[in-house]
């Protein structure tokens, strides 16, 4: 784990000023119920987790330390009015949360994208998450905070990203088990390659899961191996 957060030594001396930043950039937002919606996106730089469908991977080491104004600057400067703050793993900024504030304070409707490792409830009122659940194929599920799915806020939403048919029943377990659907809009989401959406809009069918399917609708529009889109 502590190799994991080594790049966040790139902050020392900084924690109070600056963010450690994969890469700031404008495109349209790929995933969730906002999927379509012309948006900023902030990426940092470093996670705590290394789940086997990753497709940032990249952002684990790097990253450019980046003062707080500079950055709900840049983010602004598209013009979307929507800014996503994502990973890597976003929280584990020391200035996570003053970002995520500033944003607001300057009008700016913000989506915060966490791996569901650490706890949502310091996320400032205002800001709609979206947060992981790592199935069994993630390789991450030890890293879950169930605790999080009690601290969902109207607006939330929880995304499984779904590797094989073993994932999808977890998931439809844990979702008729804790009526997770009444709580936050859930995502069901193919891991790009692994599973066939057709598969799995056909599970969810004959199931009839309370859940909405997921693409990550910028790998259609794009080479699905294209980064800051
Ligand atoms: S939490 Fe997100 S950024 Fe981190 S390894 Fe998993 S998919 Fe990649």
């Amino acid at each position: 784990m502590e190799r994991r957060l080594a790049p966040l030594q790139a902050l020392r001396g900084r924690e109070t000023t600056h963010l450690l930043i994969a890469e700031i950039y404008a495109s349209v937002q790929g995933e969730s119920t906002h999927a379509g919606r012309p948006c900023a996106f902030i990426r940092t730089a470093a996670c705590n987790q290394r789940c086997s469908y990753c497709d940032t991977a990249w952002a684990f080491e790097g990253g450019t330390p980046m003062p707080l104004p500079e950055v709900v600057e840049k983010a602004l400067a598209f013009g979307t009015g929507l800014v996503e703050i994502t990973g890597g793993e976003p929280m584990l900024q020391p200035l996570f949360v003053p970002l995520c504030r500033a944003l607001l304070d300057a009008g700016a409707e913000v989506l915060v994208e966490t791996g569901g490792s650490h706890d949502i409830s310091v996320i400032p009122a205002g800001v709609r998450v979206i947060v992981d659940v790592k199935t069994p194929g993630s390789g991450e599920e030890h890293a879950n905070d169930r605790g999080n799915l009690a601290r969902l806020r109207p607006g939330d939403e929880l995304k499984f990203v779904l590797t094989s048919r073993d994932d999808y029943h977890w998931a439809r377990d844990l979702v008729r088990r804790e009526k997770l659907h009444e709580r936050a809009t859930v995502l069901f989401s193919p891991a790009w390659g692994r599973i066939n959406p057709q598969d799995l809009v056909a599970w969810m069918l004959s199931d009839r899961v309370p859940a909405r399917l997921n693409l990550q609708l910028h790998k259609y529009v794009w080479d699905p191996a294209r980064r800051g889109v």
